[in-house]
């Protein structure tokens, strides 16, 4: 090969043939071994040796592509038994390997010369020490060996090889007879470092005393040898990865000894020129806590509170920042783990189900023996060991997710192909007729009016005017100087009280305290009633209740009141929370997704956790709050924050006040349920304005949260309402999301055990004095506003509108569940109209399966509103369209302040395959009304299910297909048929080209198995829609398009759902064949645009398949510290005065082909 390859080439080039000349010398030696000249070789490595020492161009000449000096260099190596050709052939290859990166490294390994070299460490073992040959050698092996650049090109199986050919121990050997001769000791430890990077190598390693090596290098301050000293440690740091090696070292004391060195640098290295090495002291200590027996070791030897104080003391100075975030990756590792201060973690409320299905969720959550400790198991006994990453809040969930995200798409071509199953006999469907009386309805010239609601109506008259009278502070005073009350009811602790009264006459039906709006039903919670705040009317003075109809149409104080008395919820509230009475005007304010503030994790937050723990007697816990026991006493010192949750939506099981502005929540189970708690509104009152308070909900559940990507809690001031502002804003600082020390019950982490829960921790300053706040999860929507906004919505009908509320069924708890139908009027009652009229495709919409994404029901709203309103477009969309929509398919879970379950204690989106007639009837029902119109011809041209996402940005959709499904299973495709329809593609693309907030690359169609029973699939595979989708809208905020950079708002939200009609319009003209046939044939090219695969970009993206409906495991590996909030945005028009979002103009000209069509 040589001759082959190389005589041309040295042939042509003349001037640079001398080291070449010398290497073919040099290759003629190897091949005549008989007749070796040892002095000629040696002669001749010598010189080949000083040319290249002294001439840089000819390295490049002997390792340049097409040459094979490389070959010959490792041959006379192999092969030469002499020493001085040996280290000749050593310094050789040290020089060549010196410079030109990771390639010639490539080539060196790729040519054998690691298993060569190993051979030549392990056979001149045998001899006596030549320290030369030694110091070479391990100089060669750490150039080969891998390093932590990933980049480098270095021998992957450098490791294996080491411990195949025997040169381990020839290594330890040789590092523990030099340990004075730093010269060849450094090399030594340097491979070692090398070597111990594989595990099993570690724990050979251990075994050959290479931990007692390491410990007797290292030790306190030394301005000597620090190079040696660092490798050392990276050395023992990774022999401490085997958990057999750090059992040793915890045996034998090693962790005080390292706490206490590093405590010594710590204190000597004052110029801080030394923070490698003391991050490698750290990193030694990582690893020996990563048993128990470590963490203990730990603790025992005051671990904490030294690497506390030396963390401290490390905070101001920037550049230490590895050193107090290692640290803080420690002490959290070694926090001891707390039980959550709750008697279990069973939900408050139960509901008695009226079956309950053997082997379900609620017969496992009660089949516990009585007497179980559920709240904590012998979980955190287990040896778990924690992923170990510097920011494992953001990783961990990750590679697991990835794993079960490849598994997950479904693979069965049969349960792909969409078919038409089994349904309910025809004879049961037929109820369902009711429903669809559009179908049958003969309507008369005279009595040509919209059905309307079928439901009761109220008597209630909106227009009256109701003043609001509230005390002022100042009046209020002098009754705080008396002696307090010994029955002073918790409802009189609010320094201003309002009560409501009708023409100066107490209201009878209400009595409210600020904060405390409380409902006069049969239920009274103030147990004063005849020394209730309405007595104290004569104090007070009148304020008015925020005047919000004009800018709030749908909205009604009075109405709401009357819609809550029929709402009936587990615990039978009877208070009303301010929001959701005085309601909510959004924003005309940009509110910026939050940049993610430098270090507020590991520096403020997390050493304010440990602190609870190195200075306990500053821990206050104290509860001001708490579902579980009712009875207790509330202190009312002055000083603590009151609590309340007990209103519809709310959700707040616990308070602990922990330091004196600083309190621990709990949030409760979904009812009938052991946990998904995420959602959370509650109630805060006697605040001391101008104060940071620092609000930790610290059971939550999921391993990420938009919290760390910007996103703020909601809030809502009372007073601000009463002053004219009456409106939820983005509020708090210092918002972040961590896995915190309260060990979770595997009983509740599906059988996974040494799991966590997390924190959310935020900061807010109240601004007013006397206040009430409120703080939601996202803007809260209650079952009852649904009520209020349907009859206010009922009431825009006109003579165009055919408008019908049903009940489609009532709920477990007793609720009615709404289904609206909407359309136009038929022109008039002529057979041509009735039937154009009937023939109107369907399109099922549905939202707020899950209670806890708000966002739904907001998105929600806007489509209602558009389908109701007057414009152009909405009479063209309701002439193209019979809608039915059922606006809220869990209005228990709602009321009742559940974050996902209904009362069944059940997902409700997982029940599609196989409703429980009993158990699921919002769900039973709504499949059976699929069915219905299925079995008579009218199976919808859309389906899509509204939902939030609380781990993405933007709003996008998911739907089915089978091709993009098999696509990315790699299933051979070649022999199942694949006609597939791309229709569903039309309406995510056309939402993308006109709804500021849709973002079509997060769109995925494909089918995963654990979605088989969700609407989505369910609909498209059972009932035949081919546009089945789930909408979900972003809790947080946008990343792109017009809002790009600014959190979503009930206003964005809402405008989502008008443009969502809208695009519904435009889809009607690549759905009508007529249109098609008569019309543009341009229209044609632009379906076949829209339709085409690589018009949707990153389709094929495994960043965007396969996502977990609602909570994915999603890692966002955006920086948002680097991305600008760039306030210039040009594409961004603050001025959004007009509430209702205008589509674009170009709908214009398609309105007009609309109209004339129709
Ligand atoms: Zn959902």
């Amino acid at each position: 090969m040589w001759q082959e390859m190389n005589k041309p080439k040295m042939a042509t080039e003349k001037g640079a043939s001398r080291v070449l000349m010398l290497l073919g010398q040099l290759e003629r030696l190897n091949e005549e071994p008989k007749v070796s000249d040892t002095d000629a070789t040696r002669q001749i490595t010598g010189k080949i040796l000083h040319i290249i020492q002294t001439q840089e161009k000819t390295r490049k000449e002997v390792m340049s592509k097409g040459s094979s000096g490389m070959d010959v260099i490792l041959s006379t190596l192999e092969n030469t038994g002499d020493l001085q050709t040996t280290l000749n052939v050593l310094s050789i290859l040290n020089e060549l390997l010196t410079v030109g990166g990771g390639r010639r490294t490539g080539v060196f390994v790729s040519k054998g010369g690691t298993a060569i070299l190993l051979q030549l460490l392990v056979s001149s073992s045998k001899d006596p020490l030549n320290e030369e040959l030694m110091l070479h050698i391990h100089t060669l092996l750490f150039k080969v060996g891998p390093k932590d650049d990933i980049t480098s090109s270095s021998d992957r199986k450098f490791g294996v090889k080491a411990r195949l050919n025997g040169a381990l121990n020839v290594t330890v050997n040789q590092a523990k007879h030099n340990l004075q001769n730093h010269k060849l000791l450094l090399p030594c430890l340097q491979v070692l470092r090398v070597y111990s990077g594989n595990l099993v190598n570690a724990v050979s390693l251990g075994k050959s005393g290479a931990l007692e090596l390491m410990f007797e290098i290292i030790g306190p301050f030394s301005k000597k040898s620090t190079t040696l000293l660092k490798v050392a440690l990276d050395t023992l740091a990774a022999l401490l990865k085997s958990k057999m090696n750090a059992r040793w070292a915890v045996d034998r004391g090693y962790i005080p000894t390292l706490l206490a060195i590093y405590q010594d640098w710590h204190r000597n290295d004052t110029r801080h020129r030394h923070m490698i090495i003391r991050k490698s002291i750290l990193g030694c200590i990582k690893n020996l806590t990563n048993i128990k027996l470590g963490r203990k070791a730990f603790i025992d030897a005051n671990g904490m509170r030294i690497l506390y104080n030396t963390s401290t003391e490390c905070l101001p100075v920037r550049t230490l920042d590895p050193l107090v975030n290692t640290s803080s990756l420690i002490m959290r590792k070694c926090f001891p783990k707390n039980r959550l201060p709750l008697p279990t973690i069973k939900s408050v409320y139960q509901y008695p189900l009226p079956r309950i299905l053997a082997g379900g969720p609620v017969a496992q959550l009660y089949s516990l023996p009585p007497g179980v400790d559920d709240v904590v198991d012998e979980s955190d006994e287990n040896e778990a060991t924690e992923v170990d990453t510097e920011n494992d809040t953001e990783n961990e969930d990750d590679e697991t997710g990835h794993k079960t995200q490849n598994d997950d798409i479904e693979t069965d071509i049969n349960k792909l192909r969409p078919r038409q199953m089994q349904s309910r006999p025809f004879d049961e469907l037929r109820v369902y007729e009711r429903f669809c009386l559009e179908f049958t309805q003969y309507f008369k010239d005279n009595d040509f009016q919209s059905p309307g609601s079928v439901m009761p109506p109220s008597s209630f008259d909106p227009n009256r005017h109701h003043p609001l009278i509230i005390p002022t502070t100042q009046n209020r005073r002098p009754k705080n100087i008396q002696p307090p009350r010994s029955n002073d009811s918790p409802l009189e602790l609010d320094s201003i009280s309002i009560s409501k009264t009708l023409e100066g006459k107490p209201n009878p039906d209400l009595a409210c305290s600020l904060g405390q709006l409380v409902l006069d039903g049969d239920v009274s919670v103030n147990g004063e009633s005849g020394d209730g705040p309405q007595e104290e009317s004569g104090d007070q003075a009148v304020i008015e209740v925020p005047d919000t109809a004009a800018l709030l149409p749908l909205h009604d104080p009075d109405l709401y009141l009357e819609m809550v008395k029929g709402t009936r919820s587990v615990p039978a509230y009877t208070e009303v929370a301010y929001p959701d009475y005085f309601g909510h005007v959004a924003l005309n304010l940009r509110e910026p997704i939050l940049e993610r503030a430098y270090g507020v994790q590991s520096r403020t937050k997390i050493f304010q956790d440990i602190e609870r723990l190195i200075h306990p007697s500053d821990i206050l816990d104290r509860v001001v709050y708490d579902l579980d026991n009712q009875s207790c006493p509330i202190l009312d010192n002055g000083e603590s924050l009151k609590f309340n949750s007990k209103f519809e939506s709310g959700n707040l099981r616990k308070a602990i006040q922990i330091r004196k502005f600083e309190y621990d929540l709990i949030l409760n189970s979904d009812i009938n349920s052991n946990h998904y708690h995420q959602w959370f509104y509650f109630e805060v009152g006697n605040m001391r304005p101008g104060v940071r308070y620092r609000f930790n909900i610290i059971n939550c559940e999921k391993s990420n949260s938009q919290f760390n990507y910007g996103m703020q809690v909601l809030m809502y001031s009372v007073q601000e309402a009463i002053n004219g502002s009456p409106q939820w804003v983005r509020t708090g600082s210092d918002i972040c999301y961590y896995k915190n020390h309260f060990s979770r019950s595997s009983i509740a982490a599906g059988g996974q055990k040494g799991k966590s829960y997390f924190s959310m921790t935020f900061t807010v300053t109240f601004q007013q004095k006397d206040d009430v706040c409120y703080f939601a999860y996202h803007y809260p929507y209650t079952y009852s506003t649904l009520k209020m906004h349907l009859q206010k919505l009922s009431g825009l009908c006109t003579s165009e509108i055919y408008y019908r509320q049903d009940e489609l069924c009532e709920t477990l708890g007793g609720n009615s569940c709404p289904l609206l139908t909407i359309t136009a009027m038929p022109e008039s009652s002529s057979n041509e109209h009735i039937s154009q009229f009937r023939s109107r495709p369907v399109v099922f919409l549905s939202s707020r399966v899950h209670p806890g994404e708000t966002n739904s029901s907001w998105v929600m709203k806007g489509s209602l509103e558009f389908l109701m309103s007057s414009s152009p477009q909405a009479q063209s969309l309701r002439e193209s369209y019979i809608f039915k929509i059922i606006p809220m398919l869990n209005p228990d879970g709602v009321i009742n302040g559940n974050h996902r379950c209904s009362l069944s204690g059940e997902d409700l989106n997982r029940q599609w395959q196989n409703p429980n007639a009993e158990l699921h009837p919002t769900i039973y029902h709504a499949k059976s009304l699929l069915q219905y119109l299925r079995a008579t011809g009218r199976t919808p041209l859309v389906f899509c299910d509204y939902h939030g996402h609380s781990r993405k940005k933007n709003v996008f959709m998911y739907g089915c297909s089978v091709k993009e499904t098999v696509w990315q299973t790699n299933v051979n495709t070649s022999n199942c048929d694949l006609h597939e329809d791309l229709g569903y593609r039309t309406l995510p693309k056309l939402l993308s080209q006109m709804a500021p907030a849709f973002s079509l690359s997060s769109c995925s169609f494909v089918v995963e198995r654990s979605k088989e029973a969700t609407a989505r699939v369910v609909v498209w595979r059972e009932i035949g829609v081919q546009r089945s989708y789930t909408m979900e809208s972003t809790l947080c905020g946008c990343d792109q398009g017009k809002y790009k950079g600014l959190q979503i708002g009930t206003r964005e939200l809402e405008e989502m759902g008008a443009q969502f009609c809208v695009g519904l319009l435009r889809l009607r003209r690549f759905t009508t064949p007529l249109e098609l046939h008569n019309h543009n044939s341009h229209l044609l090219d632009m379906e076949n645009d829209l339709k085409d695969p690589r018009s949707i970009p990153n389709i094929t993206s495994p960043t965007t398949y396969v996502l977990e409906e609602d909570e994915p495991a999603f890692l966002e590996e955006v920086d948002y510290s680097a991305e600008s909030n760039d306030e210039n945005d040009p594409d961004f028009e603050p001025d959004l005065q007009d509430n209702r979002v205008l589509p674009d103009p170009s709908s214009d000209s398609e309105l007009s082909r609309q109209d004339s069509l129709t």
